[in-house]
């Protein structure tokens, strides 16, 4: 088969679940990629989705958590943003491969009779293309160590193609390729006994595909003793010391600094034949962010993010929404601010509302408190009986982005309120559709003006469809297919948007921005016909595209409203904890302020 030498010894690093999903090993391959950077290594991570969807967009984010889009405009799995926040850099398409992505590229081949009249099969034509792109990666990011991590669970049908092709690599480079298990171990309530049963399981099954797994890292309640490390490493054909103890902690951003506790970014490089280069200062940087960004301060800005994904059952919802709970963390962090999240549903606004408090992320529950989701309980009827008053309590209010018709009504009722109270409002992408909607409705006096997602016959259709998109639709053209990835935007003078901008880490730059550049997830915009009216009845249209036609940020001015923003591009998918973004940090210091008068 066709597998190159590995060049300059490159060096990869698998890692794969044992026992269970949903424990952490999103989190555990970020933090492995942070201490790795942290040693002077440039690294690339990589997820392996195993499902037959080409790419996350089509998924729905109640059941699998937000799509997170890159630079290049693919729609992946939310790890993938966990990446970038943990490495602090854009990661490129070539870093995340799923099945679907797989089976297609050699299906196309296949028809194009590239493999000359050969009987195509699974193997080896699936895993060498799947080995084909470990390496491409690599090579694109100029990498020197790979962190590939192999969704779903050791034992699952879906991944096996990918953990064969991980074997093939380690075959022909022992030297050079690592496997990590993250897998958990149970304390069962009525013994009160951490079990390693399960793990031991597990390793033994990984064996069956013919692989050892090098380390493992142990998620647990609580941190492993000696004698459970022992017993594992015993069963598992490992020493002692390659057992790392991957206890339940407060935050994700800690769990870097948990693992050099069992030292395992220099037993990683050990185990690779490499040396620690010059400690990078970033790391001092990271400690004092994941410290400082739990207990930095007890004054609370309450900010409610209003959607419509309340009713679907057993659930996390703040996966739905996980770039934007990141970013508002960042933000509060450098703002001085603790913020508590609150989920709105927008359907209670129809006429009522009601607010509660956000249960933790998904990867939060695993690594602090069990491996189970925390479901969110039904949300209708808590105050049905209350009024539109109860939104005061906000010091700020965000309707992220979304599609579709349920809801809309609520959440424009909600903007209003906000608008004619002066609470600071943040529209990501749906919600700055909404917000021009709503403006043109109740202050231009346009009753019905909408958007041509949800009615198309509407006589003032404020936003509307691009001639290209129409047609893709007219296609059935959906996978892939709305306004992708990083596009750029001019920044008019003297706007909020701008002022923002001209901030960086919380240190104003010399001169004022001009231009930004932003990732988008998108099919409609703002209607061009409507721009000239828009801005006449005072909404500033205070990013665009720079040939003028797309607007990509609304607001009202200063003198006529603390914060009320919306940007078409999803700023959240560049917010990062070294730093936070800028009208995000915006936002929580409206908040801020709005707190400090009330
Ligand atoms: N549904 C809207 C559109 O397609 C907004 C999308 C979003 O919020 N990501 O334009």
């Amino acid at each position: 088969m066709a597998i190159r030498a590995l060049k300059n010894h490159h060096k990869y690093i698998f890692v794969i679940g044992g026992v269970m999903s949903g424990v952490g090993k999103g989190i555990a391959t970020s933090s492995i990629g942070t201490l790795l950077t942290a040693k002077g290594y440039r690294v690339n991570l990589v997820k392996v989705d195993p499902y037959l969807n080409v790419d996350a967009g089509t998924m729905n984010p109640t059941e699998h958590g937000e799509v997170f889009v890159l630079n290049s405009g693919l729609e992946t799995d939310q790890d993938m943003g966990n990446y970038e926040r943990f490495l602090g850099r854009d990661l490129t398409a070539d870093d995340y491969i799923t099945s679907g992505m797989v089976y297609k590229h050699v299906i196309e081949k296949e028809r194009a009779l590239e493999f000359g009249g050969k009987c195509v099969e699974a193997i080896p034509h699936i895993r060498d293309e799947i080995v084909h792109r470990f390496e491409h990666s690599a090579k694109v990011n100029k990498s020197d160590i790979s962190i590939i991590e192999i969704g779903g669970t050791i034992g699952d049908y879906q991944n096996v193609m990918f953990i064969e092709a991980a074997r093939v690599l380690k075959m022909r480079h022992p030297n050079d390729v690592l496997f990590i298990m993250v897998s958990y171990l149970p304390t069962p309530g009525k013994l009160g006994e951490m079990k390693s049963r399960p793990t031991q399981n597990a390793a033994r099954q990984l064996a069956g595909y013919g692989i050892n797994t090098d380390f493992i890292i142990a998620r647990a309640e609580s941190p492993l003793d000696h004698k459970r490390k022992e017993k594992i490493a015993v069963s598992c054909n490992i020493p002692c010391e390659r057992v790392i103890s991957a206890p339940d902690i407060e935050s994700i951003y800690d769990v870097p600094a948990n693992f050099e506790k069992d030292k395992l970014g220099i037993l990683l490089l050990d185990a690779l034949g490499l040396k620690s280069k010059k400690p990078d200062k970033s790391f001092e940087a990271w400690k004092r962010m994941a410290r400082g960004i739990k207990n930095h301060s007890n004054r609370e800005v309450n900010i409610a993010i209003v959607g419509k994904y309340f009713n679907t059952g057993d659930f996390i919802l703040s996966d739905a929404y996980l770039s934007v709970l990141e970013a508002i963390k960042f933000s509060a962090y450098e703002a001085g601010v603790k913020a508590v999240i609150h989920t709105v549903n927008s359907r209670d606004f129809e006429g009522n509302d009601v607010g509660r408090p956000l249960p933790p992320r998904r990867d939060e529950v695993s690594h602090i408190r069990s491996a189970h989701p925390t479901p969110v309980a039904a949300s209708t009827g808590e105050a049905q009986a209350a009024g539109f008053e109860v939104l005061d309590k906000y010091d700020g209010i965000i309707v992220p982005g979304g599609f579709g018709e349920s809801g809309i009504e609520g959440k424009l009722n909600v903007i209003k309120y906000a608008r004619e109270n002066k609470i600071p409002y943040f529209g990501l992408c749906y919600g700055m559709q909404l917000m021009t909607i709503e403006y043109a409705r109740n202050v231009l006096g346009l009753n019905e003006a909408h958007t041509a997602e949800i009615n198309p016959r509407s006589p003032h259709l404020i936003i509307d469809i691009m001639p290209d998109q129409k047609k893709k639709l007219a296609e059935g053209n959906y996978g892939g297919s709305m306004r992708l990835g990083l596009y750029p935007a001019k920044l008019a003078k003297d706007t909020i948007a701008q002022e923002a901008y001209s901030y960086f880490q919380g240190k104003r730059l010399p001169k004022p921005t001009a231009m930004i550049k932003e990732r988008h997830r998108h099919r409609y915009e703002v209607n061009p016909k409507y721009i000239e009216r828009l801005e006449k009845g005072g909404l500033v249209f205070s990013g665009c595209s720079p040939d003028g036609r797309l607007m990509e940020i609304a607001e009202l001015p200063r003198e006529v409203h603390p914060f009320f923003l919306g940007t078409q591009f999803h700023p959240e998918f560049l917010a990062r904890p070294l730093q936070p973004h800028p009208l995000f940090t915006a936002f929580v210091k409206a908040a801020k302020v709005r707190l400090g008068g009330r």
